[in-house]
């Protein structure tokens, strides 16, 4: 789908149509300007002077799949009693631009003419009392419309927009149930489907094995040199490539006739299957594909509408788990991976990631897997882990900081990567589990915070940020009055 985002002006009929032409204008012009320097387009779509242009402009928007959410902007006053019908009636995600046409007060030519064209301080307060008069989930951005930074923070939100319209079509292939016992891996597919929109269904492994059979040599000869391209093949054992090859190509054949953007998967229900897929789930992640171990249907989710929210719709984002402490005094860090499937968008760029071949002891495998083996690079991230916490879904986000890791582990035979948690290791760690954070999470190095945030906000679920400036205590606070709240809701 290519999405798009649709620019609204408010104004009114009492100032005149010379005035009103002018609103016109340059709002074309910016939206012109603005569209070279976005990462979607921005389409102008009116200067709305009154209750039905914009009830009309709101079900036009509501209806139209590639609309991923509207930009309001303020030239002039807009009485917003008459933005009250269409507002209550919005289902796309809403940004308020509050911008002006110029950027300096003209010293010499200022009059009262000028002041009545150009008053968007004055529009954009009678503009943002009736979205807070409304509680419409929004984000309000204050900036001049020509400067980079403005652009930024215009782009990150509409990528965090268009995080929302991947999950309102998520489809998650299921292969199995959740690993035996495991609490944090489950959830309410009911609620997802009603919050987040997704439908989360389960297919037959023993499918899976017949597509995995169907597949042609030459189908497997076009995907390895593919894999060439991309990776050092650091093993003899081509055999179990090949196989690797096999099964990524029937469960991408699976996922792409049912629409699904995301799968998951457990060692513990291979029946038919030589090896647990881990090269084949990797470089699926690498196409944008969602990906969960153990059945964990949440993060899979999670991780492909992540990937969909990064650069150029497919983003340095990632399924993660946290495994092992190094407790070292001045360098307490996280080694983060997982049994084989770490997707390579989290490479560090110096070496190419290498396919090895390793005995992997866990789960049904009849054949050693085949897996990539890379490490993370340096990057200021975040890990995001959406659990359910009966009622209701949060969303926990920690600001972490990643490290190229400090040793090179020769034995460990999987992708590594090396993190400090804010504030630090232990105060960290503590935030998190406070919290009821999982050990699988979306490990991103170019999905904000700030962009969680705002999807958050946009699928009315709770979100909780670990900065640098948590402490246990302000969290445990914080937990409490959330609580109360989403109760309350
Ligand atoms: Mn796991």
């Amino acid at each position: 789908m290519k999405y798009n985002f649709w620019f609204v002006v408010g104004s009114q009929l009492l100032y005149g149509d010379d005035v009103l032409k002018t609103v016109e204008t340059r709002a074309k012009e910016m939206v012109e300007k603005l569209s070279e320097k976005l990462p979607y387009p921005l389409l102008y779509k009116v200067v709305a002077k009154t209750n039905q242009e914009i009830a009309d402009i709101v079900k036009k928007a509501n209806y139209d799949d590639s609309c991923a959410g509207i930009i309001t902007w303020c030239h002039t006053f807009s009485p917003s009693k008459m933005w009250i019908n269409g507002f209550v009636n919005l289902q796309k995600p809403y940004c308020h631009f509050a911008t002006q046409y110029n950027k300096e007060i003209p010293n010499d030519e200022i009059d009262m003419d000028f002041m009545n064209l150009n008053q968007a301080a004055h529009g954009d307060r009678e503009h943002g009392f009736i979205a807070a008069r409304l509680r419409m989930p929004r984000k309000v951005i204050a900036g001049y419309w020509q400067d980079t930074r403005t652009h930024k923070r215009i782009g990150d939100w509409m990528k965090a927009a268009v995080g929302v319209a991947v999950s309102k079509n998520m489809k998650v292939m299921r292969f199995g149930d959740n690993m035996r016992e495991v609490a944090v891996t489950e959830g309410d597919k009911v609620e997802v489907q009603t919050k987040l929109g997704w439908q989360v269904n389960t297919w037959a492994v023993g499918d899976l094995v017949k597509e995995i059979n169907a597949v042609s040599e030459q189908e497997v000869d076009e995907l390895m040199a593919i894999y060439q391209s991309k990776y050092d093949i650091a093993t003899d054992n081509i055999t179990a490539i090949r196989y690797q090859a096999r099964e990524e190509i029937a469960i991408k054949k699976m996922l792409d006739k049912e629409d699904c953007k995301a799968f998951s998967n457990t060692f513990q229900d291979l029946y038919g299957m030589e090896q647990l897929p881990g090269l084949a789930s990797q470089h699926l992640m690498s196409q944008g594909y969602g990906y969960g171990g153990e059945g964990d249907w949440k993060v899979a989710a999670m991780t492909a509408i992540m990937k969909a929210m990064g650069e150029n719709g497919n983003g340095a984002s990632a399924f993660m788990e946290d495994y092992t402490y190094h407790l070292v005094e001045g360098q307490e860090y996280s080694l983060g991976a997982h049994m084989l499937e770490v997707c390579p968008s989290l490479a560090s760029s110096d070496t190419k990631p290498r396919i090895e071949i390793h005995h992997l002891g866990i789960g049904m495998n009849e054949k050693d897997p085949a897996r990539l083996v890379f490490e993370g690079k340096e990057c200021n991230a975040i890990v995001v882990s959406l659990i359910d916490v009966g009622g209701r879904l949060r969303l926990i986000c920690q600001d972490i900081v990643c490290v190229k890791p400090i040793m090179p582990m020769p034995k460990l035979p999987v992708a590594r990567v090396m993190w400090r948690a804010m504030p630090n290791l232990t105060d960290g760690v503590e935030c998190w589990i406070t919290a009821g954070g999982a050990h699988h999470t979306v490990l991103s190095y170019d999905v904000s915070a700030e962009q969680m945030k705002d999807w958050a906000r946009m699928m009315d679920i709770e979100f909780v940020h670990i900065t640098k400036d948590t402490s246990v205590e302000t969290l445990e606070q914080e937990l409490l009055v959330n609580d109360l709240i989403w109760k309350l809701k």
